[in-house]
């Protein structure tokens, strides 16, 4: 098997393929869109190619949504074959539903959610952290820190699923998602055997009270399956101080005697408190104590009990977090200096594992993005079996609650808790330290070097003409504005300002109506993007008409999911299946029709750049006191070839700006030079909408 460099999300592909797997089903979202997209050019390519007989490629597609795609996925599972469900963490809410009746349903053939989690938030609505929504549900997660992790966690959770009858969670974040490694590529995609429908006595898909309550009452002995399982406590290791290196060398803290711990035990939140210790001068001359440790003749009471003296600290971490944690410690020259636990399998946590370490080592740093989500469990572990320990973090501080980890921010937090530790070093590990610190204090500021650019739509785009007739159509008025997930929310900038609120997906057309009621005076405007009406607008659309209420519900149809890397949807028609073909366009399903088969009587489609008919179809829909809807239907840039830029009739600008003033166009600069303004050709798709603003007909079209 050959090494091949691929990126997270692809490696995840390669491993899930290696698993035979015989289903993916998904919905875009960054970070995890790309699995999907690479294992299907990957089956297409095979089958082009005749490597790979119709009957052996794999099911892969773009689901209308999460809930969906987990639902097929789960089908597939229950008819005995190897399933895989893609998603972003915040997908994950939407097949929460499913979910939770999967927890409860257990599963035939093996069911994976791969899901992404984005700390930072880098491009989601919020930092959940999809580790507790594993517990939440009781479905195991096991953890990836790299993109090898990834390849290699895909087989694995397959086997674990099917061994034990549980979905299982492959976890995975954004830098691993779009970072690169080398992993091994897969030579040959080999279908796992198809073992059919699994039916009662031995599966019982029927999710009544009655059939809830037994799989609670079993799910303990589920668990606990789990738990022993060797290949799943595999990867909750301890990596150990390095050999011939004392603990005492380097990790020491300062406790005096049993008292003093025994006190700093009272501390808040029944933690440890550092400074209740005895004195650096008694820790430093106990340090010196035979094999590092403390010697309980130096202590202050001399009542100690040698291993409380003799304690050390250690570092937890789980995710990505590992990955910066490696990095970090060797960067500041301490790789080898402390006792490391990986969680890589974090639900069910492995209280056995961490209660052991949890024994040696009563000052543990854990290292994760998001929530505290192992803090707590280290807390609980401890809490039960009555062990001492500080869990230092984002429970007290010495972490970020919020935010993406780096490797510099994991080196300054391993620097700040050991210095409020009072953590002796040897010589030379100071000198490291300081050596780093400087670079590390430094770091990584370049934010002089960054020119300060606002979101904004791109070049050509039609939402940017969508958004701008309806507030020509609207002028003199002071409508609300509700939009949804999806580039069309960075209509929230000036010059065009009409996104007042942004929730969640297909929230867009639900919350005019709540608005309406509000207000009923004010128009009422909801904006969705084409792929999320099909995901989640469409129970919007039946409530509206349900309730009767006069709002107008608006579909930016560009024809793709543009957002998340142009992925097709039921609205273009276009499959991922290694059969398919461009009449899939065919079976496109209409925004238009779908409104009139939903009973809305007032529906149009017009092209947002024909200004004239869109502005017309705006005020003709928004005076009506029923619910209409209007979809503007344009392709986004990305899915065409540009047409030319608009020439400058330099003789008639005046430089007035009200082009830019107008739609904010990135294409349309000010020359103020020359006093007129500048087309950048580079940039420019030639949709013309400038042509349609000028008062002056400063910029002319060149093309039909
Ligand atoms: S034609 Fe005008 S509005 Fe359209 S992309 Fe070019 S500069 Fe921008
Ligand atoms: S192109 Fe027209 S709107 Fe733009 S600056 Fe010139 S005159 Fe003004």
């Amino acid at each position: 098997m050959t090494n091949k460099l691929l990126m997270g999300n692809a490696a995840a592909a390669h491993g899930a393929l290696a698993a035979g797997v015989n289903l993916i089903s998904g919905y875009p979202g960054t970070p995890s869109s790309e699995l999907l997209q690479v294992a299907s050019a990957y089956i297409r390519e095979a089958y082009d190619s005749g490597q790979l007989a119709a009957e052996d490629c794999p099911h892969i597609e773009w689901s209308a949504n999460e809930k969906v795609a987990l639902e097929v996925a789960f089908g597939a599972s229950m008819g005995g074959a190897r399933a895989l469900a893609t998603m972003k963490q915040v997908g994950l809410n939407v097949a929460a539903d499913c979910f939770l009746s999967v927890a409860t349903l257990g599963v035939k053939g093996g069911l994976v959610l791969y899901v992404a989690d984005d700390p930072g938030p880098i491009s989601s609505q919020n930092e959940q952290d999809t580790r507790q929504f594993a517990q939440f549900a009781k479905v195991p997660l096991l953890d990836s820190s790299t993109p090898e992790d990834l390849y290699h966690l895909m087989p694995l959770a397959f086997e674990l699923s099917e061994r034990h009858g549980t979905a299982v969670i492959v976890r995975t974040s954004t830098r691993i998602c779009h970072g690169s490694a080398e992993v091994p590529a897969l030579e040959r995609y080999v279908p796992h055997p198809i073992s059919g429908f699994g039916r009662l006595p031995e599966y019982d898909w029927v999710v009544f009270p009655s059939r809830a309550y037994k799989s609670h009452m079993e799910m303990p002995a589920k668990i606990a399956g789990f738990l022993a399982d060797p290949e799943y406590r595999a990867l909750n290791y301890v990596v150990a101080v390095e050999q011939g290196v004392e603990q005492g060398d380097g990790v020491t803290v300062p406790f005096s005697s049993e008292s003093d711990f025994a006190a700093s035990s009272l501390g808040e939140n029944g933690t440890v408190t550092p400074s209740l210790c005895s004195t650096e001068s008694d820790f430093a001359a106990s340090s010196l104590g035979e094999n590092g440790t403390v010697t309980p003749s130096l202590c202050t009471t001399g009542t100690v009990t040698p291993s409380l003296c003799s304690t050390s600290v250690g570092f937890v971490a789980s995710g990505i977090s590992w990955a910066y944690l490696v990095d970090a410690l060797e960067e500041l020259g301490l790789t080898g200096q402390f006792d490391l636990l990986r969680i890589g399998g974090m639900w069910p946590f492995m209280d056995d594992i961490a209660a052991e370490f949890i024994e040696t080592h009563p000052h543990i740093m854990v290292f994760e993005d998001l929530e505290p989500t192992i803090a707590q469990e280290l807390q609980r572990v401890a809490g039960s079996r009555q062990l001492m320990v500080k869990v230092y973090g984002k429970l007290t501080g010495h972490s970020a609650v919020a935010g993406e980890n780096t490797v510099v921010s994991t080196e300054r937090e391993i620097l700040a808790f050991l210095d409020d530790l009072g953590v002796a070093y040897p010589a030379e590990v100071l000198e490291r330290v300081a050596a780093s610190a400087p670079a590390i204090a430094g770091a990584p500021d370049n934010s002089d070097l960054l020119i300060g650019r606002s979101p904004v739509l791109c070049a050509g785009c039609p939402h940017r003409a969508s958004y701008y007739a309806v507030k020509k159509a609207m002028r003199g008025k002071k409508p609300v504005y509700a939009s949804d997930i999806g580039c069309y929310t960075l209509g929230n900038v000036p010059p065009l300002n009409t996104v007042d609120t942004c929730v969640c997906m297909g929230a867009g057309l639900s919350i005019p109506q709540g608005l309406y009621r509000a207000d009923p005076e004010t128009p009422q405007f909801g904006f969705v993007g084409d792929s999320t009406f099909f995901a989640s607008s469409l129970n919007a659309v039946v409530n509206a008409v349900y309730n009767q209420t006069p709002v107008t519900l608006v579909v930016l149809d560009n024809d793709v999911t543009a957002m998340t890397g142009s992925q097709p949807h039921p609205g273009c028609g276009y499959r991922m299946s290694y059969d398919a073909s461009p009449d899939d366009a065919l079976n496109a399903v209409s925004c238009a029709e779908v409104f009139t088969a939903l009973g809305v009587k007032h529906v149009r489609e017009v092209d947002p750049f024909d200004l004239p008919a869109a502005i017309a179809a705006v005020e003709e829909l928004a005076g009506l006191d029923e619910v209409n809807a209007l979809v503007f239907k344009s392709p986004c840039i990305n899915i065409f070839e540009p047409k030319s830029a608009p020439s400058v009739a330099y003789d008639s600008c005046t430089g007035c700006g009200v082009c830019i003033k107008s739609i904010g166009c990135p294409a349309l600069t000010l020359d103020e030079k020359a006093g007129c303004i500048s087309v950048n050709k580079v940039l420019c798709y030639g949709c013309d909408l400038c042509v349609q603003i000028c008062p002056l007909n400063s910029l002319v079209s060149t093309h039909d």
